[in-house]
């Protein structure tokens, strides 16, 4: 059995060799189109705020180890052009410009997502980065020490920008942010986002919402930002609007499409076609809450969906429940999180929200150290369901958050998870922990 995967990173690389440790005489054939595979893109961030160390200290396993160690054919420098599925093959170019074509028996799609890039003039100028992969990292780290960078501008404020603008200010940068849409973090409670606004700005970054950018020129070796009413200057500019999946392949293949133009797969991970599968970024999934459809694009589901795969092409039915749409991040001091539907998404999928908003404190009273953590909570006032939760703070967040993913999986009303043994002791939280708290006001509400 000969399995082709298209795409070395987090899904493609999980499948590859997950396939070969249940089933060592399966033929893998792994086809990426960069030298890279099997990294942490999650870490670049904090690797460019660090210029004392290498990118590569991203690499997980290198190539080699996958070749020699794991028996994987995997080739770097392959880029896929076309999938045809009724000849069962991929065709493609080689970075040495050598056309190549393989035949497969199941193929994997794992092209995960590119990073938006506007079409607008100044967006090819050298100084002006996207960051999506490990070369983008690079490229930004070279472009800083070659230059000797002052000024970074950030156009977007999602978590990726976000992060960005801590490493570019540990790197003693003056970062600006812009943004064309008027609301600083548009998916969050506005008491939350509150926070996150303040810290980012007591930290010395000038925010910018609602300033659609418009050009970017080069004078004498500075970039000129022009937005509506406003024009920035600096020696770098971070294009971080977001991501979109690498569907095309897919689609010109005639295979049908989901969720914000992401590959359509369901719950074993198998498109319309039957011997092509699709996982992570390029893929869609089921959100667990709402039972629809969503696009996530985050590293576990990746290299969940890519070990399902695996499973799948070796004799295996595994079925994916689906995500709850978890992600947590950090910006300076504050760690910002969030999982299952905010109202707006709530009333979009047809529950009646009702949400409370509390401040609590990240340890028991009298505790040093302790600080404030808000959580925002949302729940059906129809089944009395727990919805959704969001929360910042400057500690404590991450594993708080997780319990609350673990009980939107479990289906809980917010009663029921207002029950929960959630642990206590002082250093760690309050005896009602902040997330009791919640839950005790809102199943009063409901
Ligand atoms: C800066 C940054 C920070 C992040 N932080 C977090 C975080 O904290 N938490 C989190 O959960 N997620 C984070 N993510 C997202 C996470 O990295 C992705 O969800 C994850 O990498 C997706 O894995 P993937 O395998 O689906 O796609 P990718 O990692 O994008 O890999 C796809 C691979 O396919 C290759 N490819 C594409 N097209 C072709 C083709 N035609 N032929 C051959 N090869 C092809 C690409 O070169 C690439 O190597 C972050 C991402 C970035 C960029």
């Amino acid at each position: 059995m000969k399995f082709v995967i298209i795409g070395g990173d987090a899904a493609g690389m999980s499948a590859a060799s997950r396939a070969k440790r249940r089933q060592p005489g399966t033929e893998v054939m792994v086809l990426e189109q960069t030298d890279d595979v099997s990294y942490s893109a999650c870490g670049m961030p904090y690797n460019i705020a660090d210029p004392t160390r290498e990118m590569d200290d991203l690499i997980v396993r290198h190539p080699r180890v996958f070749r020699e160690k794991q028996g994987i054919d995997l080739r770097t420098g392959h880029r896929v052009e076309a999938i045809d599925p009724v000849q069962k093959a991929v065709r493609g170019t080689t970075c040495g410009g050598k056309s190549f074509q393989v035949p497969y028996d199941k193929l994997l799609i794992a092209t995960g997502a590119s990073a938006i890039i506007p079409g607008l003039p100044g967006f090819d100028l050298p100084g002006v980065m996207g960051l999506k992969n490990l070369e983008d990292g690079r490229r930004i780290k070279r472009f800083m020490a070659d230059h000797k960078t002052r000024k970074d501008i950030i156009i977007g404020m999602g978590y990726i920008a976000l992060e960005m603008c801590e490493a570019l200010r540990a790197r003693q940068l003056d970062v600006t942010m812009v943004k064309t849409r008027p609301v600083f973090l548009p998916w969050m409670n506005e008491d939350l986002s509150a926070m996150v606004k303040e810290e980012v700005t007591a930290n010395g970054v000038a925010i910018y919402p609602g300033q659609e950018v418009r050009a970017i020129e080069q004078v004498d070796g500075d970039l000129k930002v022009g937005c509506q009413d406003l024009k920035l200057d600096a020696q770098m500019v971070l294009a971080a609007i977001g991501v979109r999946p690498n569907s095309g392949l897919a689609q010109d293949a005639g295979l049908q499409l989901g969720k914000k133009m992401a590959i359509a797969v369901d719950k074993s991970l198998r498109t319309s076609e039957q011997d092509i599968y699709a996982a992570g970024d390029c893929a869609d999934a089921y959100h667990v809450v709402t039972g629809r459809k969503t696009w996530v694009p985050l590293a576990l589901r990746a290299n969940r969906a890519g070990w399902a795969v695996a499973d799948n092409v070796t004799g295996g039915a595994k079925m994916l429940p689906g995500i709850v749409g978890t992600a947590v991040f950090k910006v300076f001091n504050l760690q910002v999180a969030r999982t299952g539907l905010n109202p707006a998404e709530a009333i979009d999928a047809g529950f009646e929200p009702i949400e409370v908003m509390i401040k609590g404190r990240t340890r028991a009273h009298a505790h040093p150290g302790a600080s404030t953590i808000g959580v925002q909570m949302v729940g059906d006032r129809k089944s009395g369901r727990l919805l959704g939760v969001q929360m910042v703070g400057k500690e404590g967040v991450a594993h708080r958050i997780d319990a609350a993913a673990v009980a939107l999986h479990a289906g809980m009303t917010v009663d029921a998870f207002s029950q929960s043994d959630l642990a206590y002791a002082p250093p760690f939280g309050p005896v009602w922990d902040p997330l009791l708290t919640a839950a005790n006001q809102l199943s009063k509400k409901i």
